[in-house]
């Protein structure tokens, strides 16, 4: 310790070998210098003034000393003399620590050192409860947290008695001043809904059950806004006799709260969008057991488990659900997922809980941590049962036809494309039941369908593993036969198709074919197999006994079909106009013999000169052109080239000679044909009353609404309706005199016939006549060659005559030069 000792007598400080000896001692013997001294040098630590000589300059060093900033604590002794209680006084007055009288002894300085000791304790206790001041004002000030101290003894009627403090924080969170939180009290501005919670915190803290309580709390700002805050209550011992102490630390939680309240909600409607999904949520662990960490509600409707029997593999786990069969493949797409690290979408059966199998639609993905490994599966799993069943119903639809529920045609293309490439041998014989469709016409759809449900049926016993069956449009059926060994094989095989159609069908009268084509290589395609088979199936056969033929297509077949195709292009080409002249009409004469063996009329027969195949006969070009409809074109032309030629015989005065056109069911079923017809005749000045229009007695039975109608309208226009080729087809007198028909055409067929027998009394020329006149129809027989056939029809009273011993057909010029030098034949 440094002493500083003013005074004069410096021996009386030396005490020999004492406590003060261990201390350095500077000595001034001058007032002025030593405060000189005190300035200049660091402050001792103890000043020690000698009044004796000093006297009252003693004092003013003393308030000197006293007087400057860091010589506050400097401890300071005077030393004064027996009698000198004034100066002692006045010394303690400005600042004096202590003093000591003389005479000075040893022992009286120990206790001065001790007496200083006790000084610097307590000088430092000062310095730290003012740092500890210093920082408790720091803390209750500037903490981030609101604080409030209080005793209160009745909490719940107001006003806290005495101490109360509260922090700017706890303002802040507050909202309010702390006289204005003094007024009101902690529980009046907490939220009514946490108030109750908090009171009873509260009491049992101030009954000692606890000593602190926790809570997340609202309190209520005067402008009404909520706050939220985290509080922590503590009982406080202040050593005062006041109760219900307790300090209170808040925290503004507003934010997290309304986050973590923003989240819950958003939890809870995920949770409901979860609950709603069309499938299972989950989540899983990649493991051998796809333990599942959690499961939607879904999981009860599509397993039949609860999500908890699932969850931890309690019961079981997901792997037991999956079909045994599918848990390779699922691990596989997951595996296969994970390492590409892409999103898996798979389909599995699944068992459910009451045994029932089912077909799932999984999607998912694996969940990554920060260290770049799985942490979990995620995703949802569908019912997919319903979507398979439509799935397969629709493939079942698409590859079967409707009505027979056999294979159509397009599973016939995938399954030829799947077959083609085999080496053995394999043909498709077709089943053609086209000619069906006039049932349709005359009995309608129902009966029609019915039919082709019974013949797909019958055909269904023939199918067997190596003869699948199709069913490929309407009327079209085929099997493709695999495994055969010889043609003759398929020839049998055909037969028996036919047999067994035929006495299916023996009540009606219809026809079929059956086209068989083998499959050559495996170049060949689909198309091109079927529609050889089809020319096959259309081939006719002599055999008139046999309803249903069966042929193998050849390359003639192929000729033919070639030439037809070449025709029709040909028969196009003139449709649309570009080749009209090629298409000219020849005139046939028809003879009336019955009075006095007058021409009565013309017939037009149509003539076609090919471009390619020279000239040809209409009964190759004309059914080509009815099935391709481009009669009605064709049509419109003959009867305009027809009208012509009427015109020019009317022109030249031939009035009293009719004109005969020939009509197919495919122009009278055209709708507005009449009209066209009509306007035609119109613009050529032409009269219906001496044109007759021939129409083949198969079209008159079909009795079809459409051509009924055109009759009739043909008719009022004054025009006459003949039956075409009488005889050959299935007719009906009775629809005969029901349409009004005025004429009927033998067909030459009895001509021929009439020929060939013993005697003519066999003949029904004669029953044909009398049965027509009796319906009153005159009659006209075609196709008379030979003097005894005319001599025949005389006798039997037929009408009218038509034949090459008259006249074969004629061009218009010599049709006008066989007017003019017409002479009746007896
Ligand atoms: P169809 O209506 O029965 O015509 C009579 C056919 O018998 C004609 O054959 C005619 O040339 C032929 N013919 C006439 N008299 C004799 C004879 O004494 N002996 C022989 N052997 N034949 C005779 P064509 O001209 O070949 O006509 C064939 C069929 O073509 C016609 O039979 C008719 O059904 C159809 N046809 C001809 N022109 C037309 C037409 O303009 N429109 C329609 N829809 N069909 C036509
Ligand atoms: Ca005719
Ligand atoms: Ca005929």
């Amino acid at each position: 310790m440094n002493i500083l000792v003013v005074s004069k007598s410096e021996e009386e400080f030396f005490f020999g070998d004492s406590v003060v000896s261990e201390h350095k001692i500077e000595f001034s013997s001058d007032v002025g210098q030593a405060l000189a001294y005190i300035k200049s040098h660091s402050l001792p630590d103890m000043l020690i003034i000698d009044t004796l000589d000093a006297g009252n300059k003693a004092i003013d060093l003393l308030k000197n000393v006293r007087g400057l900033d860091e010589a506050e604590d400097l401890f300071i002794i005077l030393i004064t003399g027996r009698d000198e209680i004034s100066l002692e006084v006045e010394g303690l007055k400005h600042g004096a620590d202590e003093y000591m009288r003389r005479p000075l002894r040893k022992e009286s300085f120990e206790a001065v050192l001790h007496l200083y000791e006790k000084f610097i304790f307590q000088r430092s206790e000062k310095d730290r409860f003012k740092e500890l001041a210093m920082l408790y004002d720091a803390v209750f000030q500037q903490a981030p947290i609101g604080i409030s101290i209080s005793h209160n003894e009745k909490p719940l009627e107001g006003r806290p008695k005495e101490h109360f403090e509260v922090n700017q924080n706890y303002m802040k969170i507050t909202g309010r001043t702390a006289e204005e939180l003094l007024e009101s009290g902690w529980s009046s501005i907490t939220h009514p809904d946490d108030r109750e919670k908090e009171l009873e915190l509260y009491r049992q803290m101030q009954q000692g059950i606890t000593d602190s309580y926790a809570m997340e709390k609202r309190y209520i700002r005067p402008d009404g806004t909520v706050v939220w805050v985290d509080l922590i209550a503590n009982t406080i011992d202040f050593n005062v006799e006041v109760e219900n102490n307790h300090i209170c630390i808040v925290q503004d939680i507003t934010e997290r709260k309304n986050a973590e309240l923003a989240l819950n909600e958003s939890e809870r409607s995920k949770g409901i969008l979860i609950s709603n999904m069309p499938g299972m949520a989950y989540r899983c662990k990649n493991d051998e057991n796809w333990t599942m960490l959690s499961m939607s509600d879904k999981c009860r409707d599509i397993l039949g488990y609860q999500p908890e029997d699932l969850v931890d593999n309690k019961k079981l786990s997901y792997n037991d659900v999956i079909l045994p069969e599918w848990r390779e493949k699922v691990r596989e797409a997951w595996n296969s997922g994970v390492n590409k690290k892409k999103p898996v979408d798979l389909s599995y059966k699944v068992q459910t809980k009451d045994g029932q199998v089912k077909w799932v639609h999984e999607i998912g993905e694996a969940i990554y941590g920060e260290d770049g490994k799985i942490e979990y599966l995620e995703g949802m799993v569908f019912d997919d049962t319903k979507r398979r069943q439509t799935e397969e119903d629709l493939k079942f639809i698409t590859e079967h036809q409707v009505w027979t529920g056999l294979y159509n045609r397009r599973y016939l293309d995938k399954y030829f494309s799947e077959k083609s490439a085999l080496s053995y041998k394999s043909a498709l014989i077709l089943v053609n039941m086209s000619k069906l469709l006039s049932l349709n016409l005359s009995f309608g759809y129902r009966y029609y369908s019915d039919i082709i449900k019974k013949i797909g049926s019958a055909l269904k016993a023939f199918a067997d593993e190596n003869r699948t069956l199709f069913h490929i449009s309407e009327n079209l059926f085929i099997f493709y036969v695999e495994k055969y060994e010889f043609k003759e094989d398929l020839e049998a095989f055909s037969r028996d198709i036919s047999k067994a159609l035929e006495s299916l069908l023996s009540l009606e009268l219809i026809s079929g074919g059956i086209g068989i084509v083998e499959v050559q290589g495996n170049s060949d395609d689909l198309d091109k197999l079927i529609s050889y088979a089809l020319i096959a199936s259309e081939e006719t056969s002599e055999d008139a006994g046999e309803r249903i033929t069966y042929f193998f297509f050849d390359s003639e077949m192929e000729n033919r079909h070639l030439r037809r195709e070449l025709i029709k292009q040909e028969l196009s080409r003139l449709a649309t106009g570009s080749n009209e002249e090629r298409l000219f009409l020849e005139y046939q004469p028809i003879i009336n013999i019955k009075e006095g063996d007058r021409i009565w009329s013309f017939e037009a027969l149509a003539r076609f000169n090919s471009e390619v195949l020279g000239r040809l006969s209409p009964l190759e070009f004309i059914p080509i052109a009815e099935e391709t409809k481009l009669i009605i074109p064709i049509g419109e032309l003959i009867i305009e080239k027809a009208f012509d030629f009427q015109k020019t015989m009317e022109a030249s005065g031939e009035t009293n000679i009719g004109l005969n056109i020939n009509l197919s069911v495919v122009q009278l079923r055209e709708e507005g044909f009449c009209d066209k017809l009509f306007a035609l005749a119109d613009e050529k000045g032409i009269k219906l009353e001496k044109i007759t229009f021939e129409i083949t007695e198969t079209a008159l039975a079909e009795n079809l609404s459409e051509i009924n109608h055109a009759i009739v309208r043909l008719l009022e226009k004054g025009a006459e309706i003949a039956i075409d080729d009488f005889g050959t087809g299935y007719s009906s007198l009775a629809r005969e005199r029901e349409l009004n028909v005025s004429g009927t055409k033998i067909d030459k067929y009895f001509m021929d016939k009439l020929m060939t027998l013993e005697t003519f009394d066999e003949s029904i020329i004669g029953d044909i006549i009398s049965m027509s006149h009796k319906l009153d129809n005159y009659v006209v027989a075609e196709g008379v060659e030979h003097q005894v056939q005319m001599d025949f029809l005389r006798i039997k009273g037929c009408d009218g005559v038509q034949g090459y011993l008259i006249s074969r057909p004629l061009s218009a010029k010599d049709a006008f030069s066989f007017i003019k030098d017409y002479q009746p034949i007896g």
